[in-house]
């Protein structure tokens, strides 16, 4: 048994976690190992059998004892199990009308189906309403959005990280390019989009119908297929003839709006040569929101990102420590790196008193020894409390580098008094940068009522930056948000408030959202040189 083949069993068996709502940690370690799994440069069969597989990242001993039963057997017994319990396609579908798995094989154990096309015969018979507690409300939603099914959109998006890895997978395995909402960098995918090109679409149709993160099709055409993932998002896939698939690609890139207004698109087989036919300049994917057919400015690119501004440690809430931060960003190419932990307001995790920031100075003292000329930046993410103040006194602010405020509790309060909370954390002289500034998070929090226009004026003044924080469920200030904050004169830093060495990898998401407002390495303040960083006030 081979690499991939073991992977995509791993695959699978994660799938069918995640449909039976199963602990998500556990379905990620899976998910994990089949990634290790697939990259490893070795045989693992052979590593399973010599017992010396959990050498592997990632590998421990509940995943090795299935690698065991899959090498010894050739399946996982419990994934047969799952399926016949859970039938993926049918609790996919379910995922996609909304309903939990567990409500979804309640369904179809009472309406005695076994697949989605049996739920849908059975829909489409009236015989929901025989089922107890589906009244008629819920039977006419439920039918109405089987009847969507063919344009399916999901209710709401999934976030950008977990989308861009999906759809990535899922491309790679066609030999395709990603498309769609993850190919513009938009913050909650709904189209979720892969291109391929090939003279004969059918082998590439039924490759996608057997992937594992794929639990059913709904709807397969010659060169179209649409598909349902395990977050119960539809899935497009479209297989264009080469000579095409340039064209194939803008369709399936941009907004609806962005498409209709180049239409109509001449065929072309690459991207470049449909921009060129139609006389205008390639416009990268992050602006294809709004019809437009002008020269896109030089945006700003991840090479230009000299170094992080906002990071976190085990002195806070981070999983690794000052040094490891700091090796872990000189590694990335960069010349700074920003430790900016917690202060004491912040309430559920630990808070750097004054005493603490003044320790934490020696530790950063030392790594900069072993480090240099890399630089680790003493700098703090000053809770702003609710009448404005911050949680240090001013002559600590001052002994540091870097200072980013940030509202963590409080961020209900009203537009007057929010706006006028923050407006006096800017005017604090110590502070460089206002984190996440709308406070949501995505899919789960709304933003906060901050005016940022005025927010603007202030900054402007004060020579204080804006944060475009790059945590997926952020991504705050949002690409349209960067796009005032840049009307309006202010700067912006792109960050990734990393938790762990891996959250480093989040600066692309925050690089892409600046993007998405049209920011150029000139409106950027950590793509300059540290002199300049250190420097208040402009470039
Ligand atoms: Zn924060
Ligand atoms: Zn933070």
């Amino acid at each position: 048994m081979d690499n991939a083949r073991i992977a995509d069993r791993l695959d699978a068996f994660a799938s069918l976690l995640e449909l039976a709502d199963a602990n998500p940690y556990t379905a990620r370690a899976y998910r994990r190992a089949a990634k290790t799994i697939r990259g490893a440069g070795t045989p693992v069969a052979e590593l399973v059998r010599s017992g010396r597989v959990r050498a592997l990242r990632g590998i421990g001993a509940g995943i090795e004892a299935r690698l065991r039963e899959l090498v010894e057997t050739g399946e996982i017994a419990e994934i047969a199990e799952l399926e016949r319990e859970l039938s993926p396609d049918l609790v996919g579908l379910g995922r996609y009308l909304g309903l939990s798995a567990k409500r979804s094989v309640e369904l179809a154990r009472a309406l005695d189906v076994r697949s989605a096309d049996e739920l849908r015969e059975a829909a489409a018979a009236g015989r929901l309403r025989t089922v107890p507690g589906i009244g008629p409300k819920t039977e006419a939603q439920l039918l109405e959005a089987l009847g969507r099914e063919a344009d399916a959109q999901p209710r709401r998006g999934i976030l950008l990280d977990r989308a861009s890895e999906l759809v990535g997978a899922i491309a790679e395995a066609l030999d395709g390019e990603p498309a769609g909402d993850v190919r513009r960098w938009r913050d909650s995918c709904e189209r979720l989009a892969v291109v391929c090109a090939a003279g004969d679409p059918g082998a590439v149709v039924a490759r996608f119908a057997e992937l594992p993160a794929i639990v059913a099709l709904v709807e397969a055409g010659d060169r179209r297929a649409l598909g349902v993932t395990v977050e119960g998002v539809p899935l497009e896939l479209v297989v264009a003839e080469p000579a095409q698939f340039g064209t194939a690609l803008v369709r399936a890139t941009g907004s609806p709006a962005y498409v209709a207004a180049l239409e109509p698109l001449p065929d072309a087989p690459a991207e470049e040569a449909v921009y060129r036919a139609l006389g205008i300049p390639w416009c990268p994917p992050e602006l294809r929101e709004q019809p437009f057919r002008g020269e896109p400015p030089p945006l700003v690119e991840l090479d230009d990102i000299r170094g992080d501004l906002h990071c976190h440690t085990t002195w806070s809430d981070g999983r690794a420590s000052v040094e490891e931060m700091g090796r872990a960003a000189r590694e990335r190419g960069y010349e700074y790196l920003a430790i900016c932990d917690h202060t004491p307001a912040v309430g559920a995790v630990t808070g750097l008193t004054p005493d603490d920031v003044r320790r934490q100075a020696e530790e950063i003292r030392t790594a900069n020894e072993m480090l240099a000329p890399f630089r680790i930046l003493r700098g703090i993410e000053c809770d702003i409390l609710a009448d404005g103040r911050l949680d240090l006194p001013d002559d600590v602010l001052a002994e540091l580098d870097w200072v980013q405020a940030s509202v963590h509790g409080g961020q209900r309060m009203p537009q007057a008094e929010m706006t006028k909370r923050v407006e006096e954390a800017l005017r604090n002289p110590h502070v460089r940068c206002l984190s996440h500034p709308k406070g949501r998070y995505i899919n789960r929090r709304p933003e906060n009522a901050l005016d940022l226009e005025r927010v603007f004026e202030v900054a402007l003044e004060q020579g204080v930056a804006l944060e475009v924080n790059g945590l997926p469920d952020r991504l705050d200030l949002s690409g349209e948000h960067v796009r005032d904050a840049l009307r309006a004169g202010v700067e912006i830093v792109c960050s990734t408030d990393a938790h762990s060495i891996r959250g480093l990898g989040n600066m692309r998401f925050s690089v892409a959202t600046a993007r998405r407002g049209w920011a150029t390495a000139a409106h950027v303040v950590n793509a300059r040189p540290l002199e300049s960083v250190l420097r208040r006030g402009a470039a």
